[in-house]
């Protein structure tokens, strides 16, 4: 089910080497777009500053036992994130058990201990979160391995930590020296970089933009006829009716959403504790924003061809399209930028003055935290800001293409259970708002306040920001009626136990609840159809109980079902002079904890990663601990073969 394969590619990569004229791959392994933009950037970069012929390559596309003839005047590099616990991105599972395997072996029948890989010069940059245990795992791992089967490594294996917020610096600060590394071993030598451009954008005025061939939004061909034909899968998105949608909290500052998404006919299917993937659609303003400072709002409208203009460029979007269309749903315009990216753009800027600012910006680490990073500008905000609002029309389209990040789906927690509702998947999703001192915009989640609006929508209430967030749907020829948005399923090991006997006990702070709605919704059902349940515990904690509680109601009614067999424990951490926080109410409950947990209670954590799931853990070993009269190293030991064993289990995100 790989992407060149289904396009009858062939999976080898050094014949696509060869016959493309390359000498360097640089291979990612990508989860959320990061990986592969970096490894975008370090293509274009090898090329233009040192003249490699290079090219950039989906894990997933091709096949590795044949790297053992990979030649010795060609480099490779790979540029690998680490997911959750540790484990490769979903691009690039075929390629890490490749190379954890066992018995692993490669075209010329060598086995690993005659060092296959001896020919193979590889660069690794490793993208992971240090709040997360098994940090970088997915370099660090394969790094041993590659090293293990004889191939040697230029420079040093980089690690770069989204966790403490330095990614963009961890990469920047390893690329140098690693970049010396590999000319004195290439014997390559630097020239002055000339941008030169990936794909060519020819504009097709004789083409409306209404014509039937031309993309405006929809995903892919079949969308595109009007007809949704599936497997829905993270290429395919199912466009999904919103069956309802509503406010959960009473706050007037903060919104919180409750969607029900409809998947019935889809054949899409969930189990309880899997992900939904929303697609989001940019806020319309940020459009505007974007297309008028780079001069293309005029001609918005403008039927585009894009073709990449070596044979390994990927067009990130469908073609024909329009300028708006690209940008509003596929360019990930509102994003932090990065430094490097501001670098490269300084060359395009209208005048002298502001290339001199704009690449001290680039160049200046301090300097661009104090004025782009720290008042948190997306692209277009900062251009407009630098030069004064004067259009930057020398910027190539093919530049935007290349430097920003594919619009990336946000996954969401299913908050209902798939056996009480198989056909609706339930999310329940904080708005996101930031704004900051010093910050002339307010930063708004892209996906959460597309929602919002769409809830409006849906309830014919006012925009409250009717300027700003002007969305527009599914583009003018909207095929799909109604209220719907672009889905697909992940599926994930965040599982209760299969005997509904068990007992569980799960703890969900904020919007961390949602799985556990599922949870409870569950159980509740099985009980009332008879089933023996056993205990079931949540420890939930807000802000205030008028204001945040969530679905303070709906728990009533499963209590109804459930009986003394569900427990609720609330912290509300404003409502009093003192902070209460789920850890203060696991402390006090501990005794009964730990009588569950001699039952063999599951114990899931769900919610914020950087600070609560990380005190949770903590905290239960510490409570084990002392039940069991052993140290705390000890009782941290236990928590850890729980995790092995899935009695204990995390979903959080940071
Ligand atoms: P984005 O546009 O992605 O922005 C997110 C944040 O990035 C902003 O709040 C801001 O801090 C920062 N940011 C964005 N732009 C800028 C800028 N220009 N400058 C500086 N900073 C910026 N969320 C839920 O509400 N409920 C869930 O059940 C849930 N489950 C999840 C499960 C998993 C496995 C994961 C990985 C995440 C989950 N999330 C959940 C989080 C969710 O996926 C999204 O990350 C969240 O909703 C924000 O998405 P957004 O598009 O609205 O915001
Ligand atoms: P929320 O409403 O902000 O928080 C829910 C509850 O958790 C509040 O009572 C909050 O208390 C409490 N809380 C804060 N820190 C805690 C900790 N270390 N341990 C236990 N409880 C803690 O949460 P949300 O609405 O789900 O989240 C909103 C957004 O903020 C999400 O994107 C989430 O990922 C993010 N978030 C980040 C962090 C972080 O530190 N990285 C923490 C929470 C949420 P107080 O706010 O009164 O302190």
């Amino acid at each position: 089910s790989n992407g060149a394969a289904r396009a009858g590619r062939s999976r080898n990569i050094i014949e696509k080497m060869e016959e493309s004229d390359k000498n360097c791959v640089v291979f990612y392994g990508s989860q959320t777009g990061t990986a592969e933009d970096y490894a975008s950037r370090l293509a274009k970069e090898g090329h233009s500053r040192f003249g490699l012929t290079t090219m950039v390559a989906d894990l997933e596309d091709y096949d590795y036992d044949n790297l053992d003839k990979f030649p010795d005047d060609k480099l490779a590099v790979f540029v690998l994130a680490t997911y959750g616990e540790g484990e490769p991105t979903d691009n690039a599972v075929e390629f890490y058990e490749f190379f954890g395997s066992d018995d692993i072996s490669f075209s010329e029948g060598g086995s690993a201990d005659d060092k296959p890989l001896a020919n193979l010069k590889y660069v690794a940059f490793g993208l992971g979160n240090n709040t997360y245990e098994h940090y970088n795992s997915m370099v660090r791992n394969v790094d041993k391995y590659l090293t293990k089967l004889g191939a040697t490594r230029l420079g040093a294996a980089g690690e770069g930590d989204d966790g403490a917020g330095t990614m963009e610096e961890d990469f920047l600060a390893w690329k140098e020296p690693m970049w010396v590394a590999v000319t004195e071993k290439m014997g390559l030598e630097e020239r002055e970089a000339v941008y030169e451009p990936v794909f060519e954008i020819t504009e097709k005025p004789e083409l409306d933009a209404d014509a039937d061939e031309v993309y405006l939004g929809e995903p892919n061909k079949n969308h595109l006829e009007g007809a949704q034909k599936g497997p829905f899968n993270a290429n395919n998105p199912f466009i999904a009716p919103i069956a309802e949608s509503s406010e959960l909290f009473t706050a007037k500052d903060r919104n919180c959403l409750h969607m029900e998404i409809d998947i019935s006919g889809s054949k899409l299917s969930y189990t309880t504790g899997d992900h939904i993937a929303i697609w989001p659609t940019n806020p319309g303003k940020e459009v505007d924003r974007f297309l008028t400072i780079i001069g293309l709002a005029p001609k918005r409208h403008t039927v585009i061809a894009v073709k990449g203009l070596d044979s390994t460029a990927k067009v990130p979007f469908p073609s024909p399209t329009t300028y708006d269309a690209a940008v509003r749903y596929h360019m990930e315009i509102c994003a932090p930028i990065s430094r490097q990216f501001v670098s490269t753009i300084a060359q395009f800027a209208p005048n002298e003055e502001v290339k001199a600012e704009m690449t001290k910006l680039g160049s200046e680490k301090e300097y661009f935290h104090e004025k782009v990073a720290d008042r948190n500008l997306n692209l277009a905000q900062l251009l407009e800001i630098l030069s004064n609002s004067e259009p930057w029309e020398k910027i190539p389209f093919s530049l935007m293409i290349e430097g920003l990040l594919k619009i990336q789906p946000r996954y969401y927690s299913i908050s209902s259970s798939s056996l009480v509702q198989k056909d609706k998947i339930s999310i329940t999703a904080v708005v996101e708002s930031i704004s900051r001192p010093g910050a002339p915009h307010i930063v708004k989640g892209v996906t959460t306040n597309y929602l919002l609006a769409l809830k409006q929508k849906q309830h014919g209430e006012p925009d409250p920001d009717p300027h700003g967030l002007n969305y527009s749907i599914t583009g003018p020829r909207n095929k799909y009626d109604g209220i719907h948005v672009p889905v697909h399923v992940r599926h994930s090991n965040f599982k209760l136990p299969s005997d509904p006997s068990k007992p569980i006990i799960m703890v969900g702070p904020g919007t961390g609840v949602a799985p556990f709605r599922a949870f409870v919704q569950e159980r509740a059902a099985q009980a009332k159809a008879g089933q023996a349940v056993g205990k079931t515990v949540l420890f939930f904690g807000c802000r205030n109980k008028a204001e945040d509680f969530l679905y303070q109601h709906e728990w009533e009614e499963y209590k109804k079902d459930l009986g003394d067999n569900f427990v609720l424990h609330t912290a509300f951490s404003r409502d009093g002079p003192k902070k209460v926080y789920v850890q203060h109410q696991i402390e006090e409950w501990a005794d009964e904890l730990n009588k569950l947990l001699d039952q063999k209670a599951y114990f899931y954590v769900c919610g914020d990663a950087a600070n609560m799931a990380r005190e949770v853990n903590t905290l239960l070993g510490k409570i084990i601990a002392k039940h069991r009269n052993v140290s705390d190293a000890k009782g941290e030991e236990i928590v850890k073969a729980m995790r092995a064993s899935n009695q204990y289990q995390e979903d959080v995100w940071s």
